[in-house]
């Protein structure tokens, strides 16, 4: 805008009526203020713009006055109202003009802040070039870029080259690293690693689809060598069907992966504490577990020794008691295996697992535990339930879990009034396993925070057992849940999916 338009108007104005008024020629020379409106835009709003409408219209009648006085007659009187028509037309368009120009303005300025001041780094790019290549390899007859890139495995290079980049936002500097355009420009494509070369052939199938949007996580490398974990989206309007306008949004989440590594590591490691606490509790259960058979293998070595001693060994018995003796090391070893697995720190390792098999093999760690509390146990598994895909020693966690927080609820109850049931039933995708007990039970306010981690009523308690059970049920696709029974007591039941191989 010229800061000489409003003179510019107002001399322009001046002429016109001068002209309109001074000379006598058969033309609507008053149609010329449009001119004068068109010029007001320029440097006044909507309401200046009615004025200077206003003003022109009210000269044009004003040199028709003093040029025609009250003579009416067609010719001048027809000029005039197409002079006003042509003013009154010509504000009402360039008010409309200057509105849309106004919007423009304002969405241009609100996205030029959002691409400079986001903390996400924003890439224009212009991927026309590109375009055209997949273009000319869909007429060469290739069907898919699965085709393109098995037949041409440098494609993907070949087609990070063809994407250029117009522009970036300073964030986009700053998460690479690197102090400004050109040399962002000139090093992009060393900065996509072989790795992320994956990614990018989705991305490229995506453009082959004709899709808007796609949006995946990948990596990339800083200038200075770091390594990137990213979330990209690229937005291609349709609207431009040559994509010469493509935006690329990359979000650095290098720090909130790292944190949710440190926090799996962290949940992991505190599994393993509750874990070998748990095994602190069960020690005396345990070493009878392991001493029970140790005594039967010297009680069979002995037998078997006094049958060889006989002056005439009883070879036939003599090879029962070693039979025995090798059954019971076996399970001696048996239960160590477990143990040891219970308390090793080994990562998740799913099998196929039939859930009353776990719940006998459960039950001999805390058998000894259950007898010495005085608990009658009630068991009821059910025949041809479907087994399940699942780490069976971190699910055995769980059962010792329940069955140990059960006896401990019953401690107060008189012997003889501490019941334990464990249930496996067929649930409606799967299998159900319920452990209830006749303890004392949970006020239903209690419920839900049960499972919070560090919620607990011990006075030893971690408050840790029911937390790492529930994320453990849940991160093999079941639910676990706490009901108080209606004649007292607790029940924990899981449902976990069958496999639906193994189904
Ligand atoms: P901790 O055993 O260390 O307290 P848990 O997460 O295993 O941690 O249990 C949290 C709390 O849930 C317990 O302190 C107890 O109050 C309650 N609870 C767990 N099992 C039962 C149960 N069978 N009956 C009654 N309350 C229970």
């Amino acid at each position: 805008m010229s800061r000489y338009s409003p003179v510019a108007a107002i001399l322009l104005a001046a002429a016109i009526f001068l002209f309109d008024t001074l000379t006598q020629f058969d033309v609507a020379i008053a149609v010329l203020y449009v001119a004068v409106v068109l010029l007001s835009v320029n440097f006044t709003g909507r309401r200046g713009t009615l004025a200077v409408a206003a003003i022109c219209i009210g000269l044009t009648l004003l040199s028709f006055g003093v040029t025609h006085g009250t003579d009416m007659s067609s010719g001048p009187v027809a000029r005039c109202l197409v002079s006003l028509a042509a003013i009154a037309i010509t504000t009402g368009l360039a008010l409309r003009l200057a509105a849309t120009i106004a919007i423009t303005g304002e969405s241009e300025r609100r996205y030029r802040t959002i691409f400079r001041a986001t903390g996400v780094a924003i890439l224009e790019m212009d991927f026309s070039a590109l375009k055209a290549r997949l273009e000319a390899k869909r007429s060469d007859g290739l069907g898919s870029i699965e085709e393109i890139a098995s037949r041409d495995p440098g494609f993907v290079r070949e087609a990070l080259g063809l994407m250029k980049l117009v522009n970036a936002n300073d964030t986009t500097f700053s998460t690479f690293r690197v102090p400004d355009l050109d040399i962002f420009r000139a090093r992009l494509p060393s900065l996509i690693p072989r790795e992320m070369e994956s990614s990018i052939l989705l991305l490229l199938d995506a453009i082959w689809q004709g899709r808007s949007h796609f949006e995946a996580e990948g990596i990339m490398d800083a200038i200075d060598g770091k390594r990137l974990n990213i979330l990209y989206t690229v937005a291609m309007p349709t609207d431009r069907k040559a994509l010469d306008l493509v935006l690329v949004s990359i979000m650095d989440v290098t720090a909130r992966r790292e944190a949710e590594n440190g926090l799996h590591q962290a949940q992991k490691e505190l599994a393993h504490v509750s874990r070998v606490a748990t095994l602190g509790e069960l020690t005396v259960s345990i070493a009878h577990e392991v001493n029970q058979p140790l005594a039967g293998v010297v009680t069979n070595g002995e037998a078997g020794l006094r049958w060889l001693k006989r002056p005439e060994p009883d070879l036939g018995e003599v090879t029962a008691s070693i039979e025995r003796m090798i059954a019971d090391a076996r399970r001696a070893s048996e239960v160590i295996k477990r143990l040891r697995a219970l308390s090793s720190k080994a990562t998740p390792q799913p099998t196929l697992v039939d859930i009353n098999d776990l719940v006998q093999d459960t039950l001999t760690l805390v058998q000894r535990e259950i007898a010495s509390q005085h608990v009658a146990l009630r068991l009821s598994l059910a025949d041809g339930l479907g087994r399940i895909s699942g780490d069976r020693v971190q699910l055995q966690q769980v059962i010792i879990n329940l069955i140990v927080n059960a006896i401990q609820a019953m401690g107060a109850m008189p012997v003889g009034a501490r019941q334990l049931a464990i249930l496996t039933r067929a649930s409606e995708d799967g299998v159900a396993l319920e452990i209830a007990d006749s303890g004392p039970g949970f006020a239903p306010a209690d419920e839900a925070r049960l499972f919070a981690a560090f919620f607990t009523t011990k006075p030893e308690g971690m408050g840790m057992g029911l937390s790492i059970c529930r994320s453990i049920v849940e991160a093999h696709g079941g639910r676990l849940r706490a009901s108080a029974r209606p004649a007292g007591g607790a029940s924990f039941e899981f449902h976990l999916p069958a496999d639906k191989e193994a189904a």
